[in-house]
């Protein structure tokens, strides 16, 4: 197999706009008409900009469907030398990988108590009557691929005699999250500000 390469130069405009800044580019076509695409580099070809500004890349990725692109958001700036664009800061996701971290960290004392009560005086998965149970079952059988009761019923008292020394509760992951959107409002505000004071760039060819 064999590459096609061409490479070419996109300019944008500085942000005085007597210059210009360049990016390289580059291009491979294979003999299957795949084509890519890679930036080789970029300067800044205007002599009073290049001593103010150096240049940075604000990068989100976001959740996208496959055929509306890669989800991937790349802007470019000149940014004042001295400052940067903070890097975004998104929502935390939790995952665990031990299943009663994953429980105590969905329900509270009280609805793994309640729950444990249900198993108990139930006895059977077809018969529990909390939606708590039910979803414990379901989580217990995606990690296991088992449902019997005799199996889960230990998990949760185990859980409940250490329940305060897990670190993610719902009450800890609450608190978590008003934390957490104070920062991340912290952080945009600081993004907007430093983009403010920067020039975006927009490339063509
Ligand atoms: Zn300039």
């Amino acid at each position: 197999m064999s590459w096609d390469i061409i490479e070419y130069d996109e300019f944008s405009n500085c942000a005085c706009g007597k210059g210009k800044v360049v990016r390289h580019m580059q291009q491979r076509d294979d003999d299957w008409n795949r084509s890519e695409t890679r930036c080789l580099g970029e300067e800044i070809q205007c002599v009073d900009c290049a001593k103010k500004y150096h240049i940075e890349h604000h990068i989100r990725h976001y959740l996208c469907k496959p055929w509306k692109g890669d989800g991937i958001s790349d802007r470019a700036f000149l940014v004042p030398n001295g400052i940067s664009i903070p890097s975004y800061v998104g929502i935390r996701s939790f995952n665990f990988s031990e299943i009663d971290k994953e429980i105590a960290s969905m329900y509270t004392l009280e609805e793994i108590n309640a729950s444990l009560n249900d198993m108990l005086t139930n006895k059977y998965t077809t018969r529990l009557k909390l939606d708590c149970s039910h979803s414990i079952v379901r989580i217990y059988n995606k990690a296991h691929k088992k449902k019997s009761l005799s199996l889960i019923v230990p998990v949760l008292e185990n859980i409940i005699q250490n329940y305060d020394k897990y670190e993610w509760t719902p009450e800890t992951i609450k608190e978590y999250r008003i934390r957490e959107s104070e920062e991340i409002r912290e952080n945009n505000k600081a993004i907007d500000e430093t983009m403010a004071k920067s020039f975006e760039l927009n490339f063509r060819r």
